[in-house]
């Protein structure tokens, strides 16, 4: 539904996005996560037509929305967007502020009477429609927000970090309800972000970003257990990403050890790559019905966090590799032990 090919756009001297391909499909949620500055907003400004792209072309449909000296204006794309800022209005009440849209839009009253009942039910705030936004909390206030932008019925719902005013708890609700209104819904959503939980709750596919361009794009368990660079691999929840040379296609070395893993990388015998493997799989303790690869190492640091112990250890080479292990896996700093990298949750990436 929404195409993106060869977007950039520079501010001055800035690139901000280099050439950004992306698609969505109808009644899809992508969400673009990454860390501050990466463009995030800048595709989403591009998206809703309030920056001219540089290259590139938006197509929504067959219509094409955006090109450099082309741009639908902002009313005339069927999207809405949403702040992190939510701004209602606070002389008007609940339903006054959903049905504001509506009005200018010279709909008849009844309809409006019937969309804003309805879209409020949507959001679960039918019995608080004649509150001002004083007298609610700061998530049913994001909530207002969201029915405005939705009453509308915009083929397309734009967020832009919706929830980074909330505190932690609202914020966690409010992931689920997001989900749930697009479950409801079944409106396409590109969601603007730089916390991973929230992209994992509420997308269907990540696009992970980084200077200005898209590292990978997947489900939340491909980004996850599939990583294609060490960044995505780093940025999405904690990885060991260790430096080695590809002996051959699926194995490195580590020291005089061979490694197997599991090799997605074109690379060549000799070229230096990642290997990643998630602390919490890196075990203490023989998982028997699992092929992996043993070394040993000593324990350099150890602390306990009550569902696990983080454990530094130092490799017989010197790497150093973190384990996150069971509570009861129990075991003193200076003291040896075997390490175990199960292969299939060893990675190899391009450095
Ligand atoms: P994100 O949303 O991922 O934090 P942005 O899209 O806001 O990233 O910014 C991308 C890059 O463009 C950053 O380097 C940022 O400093 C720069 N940038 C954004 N807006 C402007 C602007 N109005 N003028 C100059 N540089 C900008």
């Amino acid at each position: 539904m929404i195409s993106i090919r060869g977007l950039r756009k520079n501010y001055g001297s800035v690139v901000a996005l280099s050439s950004l391909d992306l698609d969505a499909q109808a009644g899809e949620v992508v969400a673009l996560l990454g860390p501050s500055g990466c463009g995030k907003s800048t595709t989403l400004q591009l998206l809703a037509g309030f920056l001219e792209p540089d290259g590139g072309e938006i197509t929504v449909g067959h219509r094409v929305l955006s090109r450099a000296g082309q741009v639908v204006p902002p009313e005339r794309r069927g999207m809405s967007l949403i702040f992190q800022s939510y701004a209602v209005w606070p002389h008007k009440t609940v339903a006054e502020n959903v049905a504001f849209g509506l009005q200018v839009r010279k709909v008849s009253k009844p309809e409006i009477k019937t969309r804003v009942e309805k879209v409020l039910s949507v959001v679960r705030l039918d019995n608080l429609a004649e509150r001002y936004p004083s007298e609610l909390s700061g998530g049913q206030q994001q909530r207002v927000a969201l029915a405005r932008a939705l009453v509308v019925e915009p083929e397309i719902l734009l967020l832009d970090e919706p929830l980074s005013n909330l505190d932690a708890n609202l914020r966690e609700e409010m992931r689920f309800e997001i989900r749930r209104l697009h479950d409801t819904t079944g409106i396409t959503m590109v969601y603007v972000t730089h916390d991973q939980t929230e992209a994992m709750v509420c997308a269907d596919r990540i696009a992970v970003m980084n200077k200005g361009g898209i590292e990978q794009i997947g489900t939340p368990v491909e980004i996850y257990e599939q990583p294609q660079t060490q960044f995505v691999a780093s940025f999405i929840g904690r990885s060991n990403t260790i430096p080695v040379r590809l002996v051959e296609r699926g194995v490195v070395q580590i020291g005089d050890l061979s490694v197997r893993g599991v090799d997605d990388t074109s690379a060549v015998a000799g070229a230096a790559v990642t290997l990643c493997v998630r602390p919490h799989r890196v075990s203490l303790s023989r998982a028997p019905e699992e092929p992996a690869n043993r070394m040993q190492g000593r324990i350099e640091r150890a602390a306990y966090l009550g569902e696990t112990r983080d454990y530094l250890i130092e490799l017989t080479d010197g790497t150093r590799i973190r384990s996150l292990a069971p509570p009861e896996a129990v075991h003193a700093p200076g003291s040896t032990v075997d390490v175990f990298l199960p292969v299939s949750d060893c990675r190899i990436v391009a450095q």
